[in-house]
């Protein structure tokens, strides 16, 4: 591995004066250094071939044993430097505080060959000052989920942080998976994930909750300069532009989840990336049976705040605790308001493109937004499949209507009796529809096969991997991952990646029901 690092954030920012992993509250700094906490045997267990080749990695680096050694955090490489980022966040609507890094460390920027740069963060690596009540470790099943599911998500054009390995640490982890008394060792697991920047909602707002005007200025430049270079401008129009973007990017990223059927779990705005990527895979899921009410979170099963049909509120309601924090930069509130109000515009634009490629139609038009909302009520009332549905809607023969195609979508016959009808009537509308629009059958096809995914990491599939994973065998994962290279695409001899969910699935812990952080 000859990686040039090039470690900005650590050289241009303030950092912690004090050093090792003892928990403390760190003001005027925005990183920490600390030291990965070696771990006794550590095991690759998979890698993402596109993301080692983007970082100039061939098989033969990955499969030469000081890789391994680097990323369970036994090793550094000449010029890294690892920290632990120091920021805050609202968690559940309320002001949390100082939160940080508390189990990921960066351990360097590295420069790929096209001049792009990538942050490499290990995530379980140990104890770091923002650890807070917790040991800085990750399970094997929380780290499967979010190496496959992030490296799914680019697969599937979604805004996301990216994967390069995951590695079992041979280390136990004691977790008490229900909040319920019941404590056990659980095998502990690496990933080292990638993005261009690891900068958060959280990371701008306690430098203001703390009233440290000039460190939350010197963030906004650094943001600015080192993960939006394309801005031009100065002063008040350039933080303006910035801020207008990262709405921008953050509609287009929720308008996708909407699309794939995508449910975060935990959108605080610590886990709100400024470049619009999705960022910090918890407890998140796919819609199934579709309800727009449905959160895969056990944590929030109450209040339901992160709920996949609210996510598109939440989203500018974190974008609101984003522009307070951003306030002291402006002298007047108008250009923070006018980002929000970008948002909401970017937001309905990206939902009606949506409407118009889920469905099919060279344009979305003010009634296709009907006809869609109708239809996802029918998909509820009929508690169909959203991916499998959306599949098979592309199958459907305008000029003979049947509910034919979608008959591996149903999960209910009794709900199934009862919607059959008014899901006929539905189609019958929407061949009229079709009828009055130009683009050709196959054209149509292949337009709703682009954004409709065959498959997705649906949570069973995902915890059929980690039941092989954590008996020694990690093959699952890397047949998921491969199917997940290429959502879009029918795969022979792959059908079972394309189901519905069993009904044993459906109330199996890790399948229907996930805890906030493992
Ligand atoms: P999350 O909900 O996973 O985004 O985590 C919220 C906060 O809790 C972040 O500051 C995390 O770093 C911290 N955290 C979560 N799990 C752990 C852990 N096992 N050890 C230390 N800190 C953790
Ligand atoms: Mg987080």
């Amino acid at each position: 591995m000859q990686w040039q690092f090039d470690n900005r954030f650590v050289r241009e920012l303030p950092g912690d004066p004090d050093s090792g992993p003892h928990v403390r509250q760190v003001h005027g700094a925005l990183w920490s250094a600390v030291t990965p906490t070696p771990m006794p045997a550590p095991r690759l267990l998979a890698h993402s071939r596109e993301m080692a080749e983007r970082l100039g990695l061939d098989e033969a680096d990955v499969a030469a044993p000081g890789f391994v050694q680097v990323f369970a955090g036994n090793a550094l490489l000449p010029g890294m430097a690892p920290f632990a980022a120091n920021y805050g966040g609202h968690q559940f609507g309320a002001w949390a505080g100082q939160l940080g890094d508390g189990r990921a460390i960066t351990l360097g920027e590295v420069v790929d060959a096209q001049g792009e740069r990538w942050e490499l963060q290990l995530k379980g690596a140990g104890a770091t000052p923002y650890s807070r009540f917790a040991d800085g470790r990750a399970v094997l099943r929380s780290s499967v989920r979010e190496f496959v599911c992030s490296e799914a998500m680019h697969h599937l054009g979604v805004p996301t942080t990216r994967a390069l390995c995951l590695v079992a640490t041979g280390e136990e982890v004691v977790r008490d998976m229900f909040y319920d008394g019941h404590p056990a060792p659980e095998p502990g697991a690496i990933v080292c994930r990638v993005a261009p920047s690891f900068l958060r909602f959280g990371s701008f707002e306690l430098p203001y909750a703390r009233g440290d005007l000039a460190l939350l200025r010197r963030l906004a430049d650094f943001c600015i300069r080192r993960d939006f270079p394309w801005l031009q401008g100065e002063g008040e129009r350039l933080y303006a532009d910035w801020f207008a973007e990262v709405c921008e990017r953050t509609a287009t990223m929720v308008a996708h989840w909407m699309r794939v059927g995508f449910v975060h779990g935990v959108m605080n705005t610590d886990n709100m990336s400024v470049l619009g990527l999705t960022l910090d895979y918890g407890p998140f899921g796919w819609v199934e049976d579709f309800d727009p009410d449905w959160t895969p979170n056990t944590t929030d099963a109450h209040g339901r705040r992160y709920r996949f049909g609210w996510q598109p509120q939440v989203a500018q309601w974190n974008l609101a605790r984003f522009a307070q924090a951003l306030s002291p930069l402006f002298a007047d509130p108008a250009p923070l308001q006018a980002g929000l109000q970008r948002y909401v515009d970017a937001f309905v634009a990206a939902d009606r493109d949506n409407i118009a490629r889920k469905l099919g139609l060279a344009e979305c038009r003010d009634e296709d937004v009907a006809l869609m909302r109708e239809l996802y009520g029918l998909l509820h009332a009929g508690a169909l499949d959203m991916t499998l549905f959306f599949r098979a809607l592309g199958r459907c023969d305008p000029l003979a209507p049947s509910p034919a195609p979608f008959e591996a979508a149903w999960y209910d016959e009794a709900r199934r009796r009862e919607a059959e009808p008014a899901l006929l009537a539905w189609l019958a509308r929407y061949a009229a529809r079709l009828a009055g629009d130009p683009l050709a059958p196959a054209a149509r096809r292949a337009r709703m096969e682009a954004a409709n995914p065959c498959y997705v990491p649906r949570n069973w599939l995902l915890q059929e991997a980690i039941d092989r994973a954590e008996q020694g065998d990690p093959s699952g994962i890397h047949v998921l991952l491969e199917v997940m290279r290429r959502p879009y695409q029918e795969q022979p001899g792959r059908e079972a990646y394309a189901r519905r969910r069993p009904e044993w699935a459906r109330t199996r812990p890790g399948c229907s029901m996930l805890s906030c952080s493992s």
